[in-house]
């Protein structure tokens, strides 16, 4: 399959062609110059990086009905809000069900590697961890200790099976906790990451230190605060429409200009389909509404490019021979590749690339 129209990576947009064999990109140039001079299938459309979503609690899927109304802090907080009742009394077959079903819409919409933050300790992580197999995606699970104060032994058999620990914020984890949790993933090179500034405005001294790897939301975070943020280099995930259900908005405009390194994910599951296009359009819109818009560009940068970067593996995020994760090929007009890109997809557009029967997931 030969793609003309734009290439949109981690090196920003450009025109040009894609040559894709079975998954693999062979060959990428300039348009007009391939090398096939007419035999092979023609596609017009824009080549992206697979996408990642890069904040999800996939766990609460298993809730089917419009949730109560009321402040998040009531819905989520550990360990009575609605959702961790929800949560234990589902059975681990009705959860598994639920997580299949999330990975198969991921998987529909090209997304390729999730961050999840797993709550129910041990338990959580194996669960998520057994739900993931066989779906294509690469599933990083920030598990959560249970026992407060923390407990070494568990949070020892925590960090051998999840990839770190997702916190749900200093307000509710004690500095101690905060301290000992960073310190055991820092010490088996493992993530460390929680939420920070969702309700209400933290100083960034309390999220900062001990040092994470992904902060959540900064919804309330003000500019000074995004740069002592961005001077710590630490990237933020965040997640509009998560935020504007509860009356609030990021401010993404001040995140572009602090030069935060920002990811999108889509937040809890029982308030949100885990599509990363849906997060996108609301999120550039969101802003518009605001009256604080921010650049197509920086918000495809947040699904496309900066997740694969924080994972270690910039070349995901690069169209070209060798990348070591397909790309995806929408089906857009090829002008104003970002715009298209965050403004317009669906996964009807998207055209797959590789062999039927990759990344089909059953219940
Ligand atoms: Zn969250």
């Amino acid at each position: 399959m030969l793609v003309e129209g734009a290439i949109l990576d981690a090196d920003g947009a450009r025109p040009g062609y894609v040559r894709i064999r079975h998954g693999r990109v062979r060959e990428v140039g300039q348009r007009g110059t391939d090398s096939l001079r007419g035999r092979e299938r023609r596609i017009r459309g824009i080549v992206v990086p697979s996408p990642v979503n890069s904040h999800t609690h996939l766990g609460d899927a298993v809730s089917v009905r419009e949730p109560p109304p009321g402040p998040v802090a009531r819905l989520v907080r550990p360990p009575h809000g609605y959702k961790f009742r929800l949560l234990a009394t589902a059975t681990p077959e009705e959860k598994r069900r639920a997580l299949r079903g999330a990975f198969a819409r991921m998987a529909h919409d090209g997304v390729r590697a999730v961050v999840d933050f797993r709550e129910e300790g041990v338990d959580g992580v194996n669960l998520l961890r057994n739900a993931a197999r066989g779906t294509g995606l690469r599933t990083v699970i920030l598990g959560r200790p249970l026992r407060r104060p923390i407990d070494r032994a568990e949070l020892a058999s925590l960090l051998r099976v999840a990839d770190g620990v997702g916190l749900s914020s200093a307000l509710e984890e004690s500095l101690e906790t905060r301290n000992a949790v960073a310190r055991a993933c820092r010490a088996r090179g493992k993530y460390y990451g929680l939420h920070a500034s969702e309700a209400r405005r933290e100083a960034p001294d309390t999220y900062l230190a001990p040092r994470p790897d992904l902060l959540i939301h900064l919804a309330k975070a003000t500019s000074d605060d995004l740069a002592v943020v961005a001077d710590a280099g630490v990237s933020v995930a965040v997640c509009p429409r998560s935020n504007a259900l509860f009356g609030r908005q990021p401010d993404l405009a001040a995140m572009e200009r602090a030069g935060i390194s920002m990811l999108l994910g889509t937040d809890n599951a029982m308030f949100h389909a885990p599509s990363i296009w849906r997060e996108l359009e609301f999120a550039y819109v969101a802003t518009r509404l605001r009256g604080r818009p921010v650049s197509a560009a920086f918000l495809a940068r947040a699904a496309l490019v900066e997740p694969w970067r924080w994972l270690g593996e910039l070349d995901a995020a690069r169209v070209a021979p060798g990348m070591p994760v397909p790309p995806l090929v929408l089906r857009l007009p090829p002008d104003d590749p970002a715009y298209q890109v965050v403004t317009r997809t669906t996964e009807h557009l998207i055209v797959p690339v590789e062999p039927r029967g990759r990344a089909t997931i059953g219940p």
